[in-house]
């Protein structure tokens, strides 16, 4: 019995598949969804999850893992890490290397990471950001050979390394070393002949400008990926350097997914008698919008303005922005009794008080003015230090009623 079905159901195969089965599934669902072949979003979608899906079966303990506790077995690494779609789809289709796992000679150098931090307002409208990067290239005096007349050490075969065995005490052990000919090179040549500008070291550092085009629309966590710009050096297939986006927190905005969420205060007689509101965009501009005589607007109402979200990558078009409202009111004494007796004209009726009939009622309490310092109870969110001195205080209900 398996945690979870779902990697399964998207290679469309049963969890009981055999690594055949599984290879097979992967196989025919690529030539159908590959982004070569089928160019819909909807395509390359459902490829990137096959994908991701026969990444973790593929691999005998990550399948394990998956049947046993489902995505959370595979932690933060499960789906989307890992490995690029395209190289699991060359292991299939390119350099003939059918399920092989791990491929022969030079192997892969290390990707970068980086993550760019951007701004509501950037990642709105997308930016250009020009960053410095320093790598460890092949040196161009040489090639990255090291000099002329480079010769394979033969001592080590070109390794490095040699194994030495010794006897210690009653035990033999065997254990790795630096190649002492070439001092751990691999190869060999005369000091003559030794590069002048890496001094036989192969490599060199370079300062590197790469330009991140952040689309509009990208959102937190996606990536932005340079092929073979990781380090390069000797008999090594440079990794990538990947840029991951970060979004700055927004004073004034939240985004959920495509959307943006935005509170916005309203006075009181805009919220009951229309009247308008202004405020300003992630995109710069300002919006203007009318709230109709007759609509009210209550604390928490919410409201979409449609296409005023963010911008949507690839399908294009743009989310919802939802208002959400906070009425002010105005302060205490800011009209006369005379007044507000105007109020009762317009406003509906007070609801009757409905206190059941034969229960004791306490009219000779009063409402006084709540003060956090005063009236907050210790045993509320203050942390365990109270630096105010008057804990006699402390405890008492906002609403005070004369003892009886
Ligand atoms: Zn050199
Ligand atoms: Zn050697």
């Amino acid at each position: 019995m398996v945690a979870d079905t779902k990697l399964y159901d998207a290679l469309g195969v049963s969890p009981d598949a055999t690594e055949q089965q599984l290879k097979k599934a992967y196989r025919l669902g690529a030539l159908k969804y590959h982004p070569d072949k089928n160019p819909s979003p909807e395509a390359a979608e459902k490829f990137k999850e096959m994908t991701a899906a026969y990444e973790i079966l593929s691999d005998p303990e990550k399948r394990d893992l998956y049947d046993q506790y489902g995505e959370q077995g595979l932690g933060g690494n499960g789906m989307g890490g890992g490995m690029d779609p395209s190289d699991i789809f060359s292991q299939f289709f390119g350099g003939g290397m059918g399920g092989q796992s791990r491929p022969q000679g030079p192997r892969r150098g290390k990707d970068i990471k980086h993550s760019i931090s951007c701004t509501l307002e950037e990642l709105y409208k997308g930016r250009t950001a020009k960053l410095a990067l320093n790598k460890t290239v092949l040196c161009k005096g040489c090639d990255g050979k090291g000099g002329k007349n480079v010769k394979k050490c033969t001592s080590c075969n070109g390794s490095g390394y040699k194994f030495v065995t010794r006897q210690m005490g009653p035990m033999i052990q065997r254990f790795q070393t630096e190649c002492d000919q070439c001092h751990g090179q691999g190869d060999i040549m005369s000091a003559a002949d030794k590069c002048k500008q890496c001094n036989g070291k192969k490599v060199a550092t370079e300062r590197k400008i790469l330009e991140v085009n952040v689309v509009p629309g990208m959102k937190a966590g996606e990536k932005v990926t340079f092929r073979g710009e990781g380090d390069q050096g000797p008999d090594i297939i440079p990794g990538d350097v990947i840029f991951i986006i970060d979004e700055k927190p927004h004073p004034s905005y939240t985004r959920k997914g495509d959307d943006l969420y935005h509170e916005q205060k309203i006075d009181l007689l805009s919220a009951l008698a229309g009247g308008e509101i202004a405020f300003e965009h992630v995109s710069g501009e300002w919006l203007k919008l009318s709230i109709l005589p007759g609509e009210v607007i209550a604390p928490g109402t919410l409201k979409v303005v449609s296409g005023k979200g963010m911008p949507i990558p690839r399908h294009g078009g743009y989310g919802n922005l939802i208002i959400k409202f906070d009425v002010e009111f105005p302060p205490s004494g800011f009209a006369s009794e005379e007044k507000l007796k105007q109020l009762e004209t317009i406003l509906p009726k007070r609801p009757e008080l409905k206190i059941p009939k034969s229960v004791e009622v306490d009219d000779s309490c009063t409402l006084d003015e709540f003060d956090a310092s005063k009236h907050q109870s210790k045993s509320s969110n203050r942390g365990y230090y109270d630096d105010d001195d008057d804990d006699e205080e402390g405890g008492h209900p906002g609403v005070q009623c004369a003892q009886q």
